[in-house]
């Protein structure tokens, strides 16, 4: 892995607390208003740097390129580790306070340099499956609490293997995708038979997902120890929940309905080699994982800050409702791209990883309002005098993430998203 220069500097104006410095370089697709056309770009700054002016310039060359004047980075990705470095270390020379190619140029500064708040962004990844878990050992720990047993929250097969869904690739969406509220099947009264209605129970979980940078071969599982290879990067993802069609459809085959609305992804991928300086251990795991789960590295987590904010419709200030690290979640990525493969299942570039709702120790450490207002129980009271204890329509959801360490800082930015109203339906005949 990447060792970190800490005297690199930018030539570009970085504030201290930037989560785009010159040590992250995520990778995103924009547009910005001149003709709408999709192309990758590196953040930077306040800015984002135009690849695919970039390569055309001949100051960014990769074998099999050009990879960036393309509406998505499946093609850049797909082309392999040895570009994933090539491509870092070029961008981040090109970028540093000792490099004149961009630096002494204005004429291509002008035409490769915009700033994020004038562009659009847009799925980073054509994203061919989308998979989520349920690794926070917390998390599964209060849901088992709330709606099974308390002394027995957590099922058997939990501490043995990292517990997933498959789940809906094309609702994937990038943040600042409007959510409209579900409607379904809910069921508020044991006795009786359910009702159709707009989903009453609509809830957030903070998670990251990792982005599969290598395949398999159908019938070629991904071995432990070789797992964090096949990844390229991470997003902050929403995965955007109701709990009250849930409740009644999950039993006996687990998340459909209620998790295939929207699953909202933040729209920069933060690279393993900008993370590369956070890693960390993942808590004890006990009994030790079977042999084909049990990893040699130790270090297989990552120290990464992560929040929630909320911010009702006719309010001006945000309340932060959750802060929590993925250092906490218990099975690694790893582990979770092992135990997906293992039958032989095939994984593709640009598929989506969930990992599941990260929650830490404490109350103020939940990742989903289903636990920071304990099923209702204890409703959050927001700045400004709200209530909450689900997501009402005009409400935005704001997550944020970032990693620090001597001085260096890597984010992810945000992933927000705003709920509107149910459709309404007029189902009469
Ligand atoms: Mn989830």
């Amino acid at each position: 892995m990447s060792t970190v220069d800490s005297t690199l500097t930018s030539f570009i104006d970085i504030a201290s607390d930037s989560d785009f410095s010159i040590h992250n370089l995520p990778y995103g697709i924009f547009s910005d208003t001149a003709d709408g056309k999709r192309r990758a770009g590196v953040a930077i700054g306040e800015q984002v740097l135009d690849l695919a002016v970039i390569e055309a310039a001949g100051l960014l060359s990769l074998d099999g390129g050009p990879y960036f004047d393309k509406p998505t980075l499946n093609a850049f990705i797909d082309s392999g580790r040895n570009n994933w470095t090539q491509a870092r270390k070029t961008i981040q020379m090109l970028l540093s306070s000792d490099n004149d190619a961009l630096r002494d140029s204005q004429d291509l500064q002008k035409k490769a340099l915009f700033q994020q708040a004038d562009v659009t962004m847009h799925m980073p990844v054509q994203v061919p499956g989308f998979t989520d878990f349920y690794s926070s050992k917390e998390h599964a720990t209060n849901v088992g609490t709330m709606f099974r047993d308390p002394s027995n929250a957590l099922l058997p097969n939990w501490t043995e293997m990292p517990v997933g869904y498959n789940g809906r690739a094309s609702t994937v969406v990038v943040s600042g995708t409007d959510i409209v509220r579900p409607s379904g099947q809910l069921k508020p009264n044991a006795d009786d038979r359910p009702i159709f209605s707009a989903c009453k129970r609509l809830d957030f979980e903070l998670e990251t997902a990792f982005v599969v940078g290598k395949g398999n071969s159908i019938g070629q599982p991904i071995a432990v120890d070789e797992a964090f290879d096949h990844i390229f990067g991470m997003v902050l993802l929403n995965d955007w929940s109701a709990r009250d069609i849930q409740k009644w459809e999950y039993v006996p085959l687990g998340p459909f309905n209620a998790k295939t609305f929207a699953s909202e992804v933040s729209p920069w991928i933060v690279t393993m080699d900008a993370l590369a300086p956070f890693k960390t251990a993942c808590p004890t795991q006990e009994p030790k994982p079977l042999a084909y789960l049990d990893e040699k590295a130790t270090d297989n987590s990552f120290d990464i800050n992560l929040s929630v904010e909320l911010l009702p419709e006719d309010s001006d200030s945000a309340t932060v409702v959750c802060e929590t690290n993925f250092k906490y979640m218990y099975w690694s990525m790893a582990q979770q791209l092992t135990h997906h493969t293992i039958t032989g299942c095939k994984v593709e570039v640009g598929d989506m990883m969930g990992s599941g709702t990260i929650s830490g120790p404490t109350p103020d450490s939940y990742g989903s309002m289903l636990e920071i207002a304990w099923n209702a129980t204890k409703p959050v009271t927001l700045t400004g005098g709200a209530t909450r204890s689900f997501i009402e329509d005009g409400d935005t959801v704001i997550m944020k993430g970032y990693s620090e360490k001597d001085g260096i800082r890597v984010g992810f930015g945000e992933v927000r998203g705003k709920v509107l109203p149910a459709i309404q339906f007029n189902f009469d005949k």
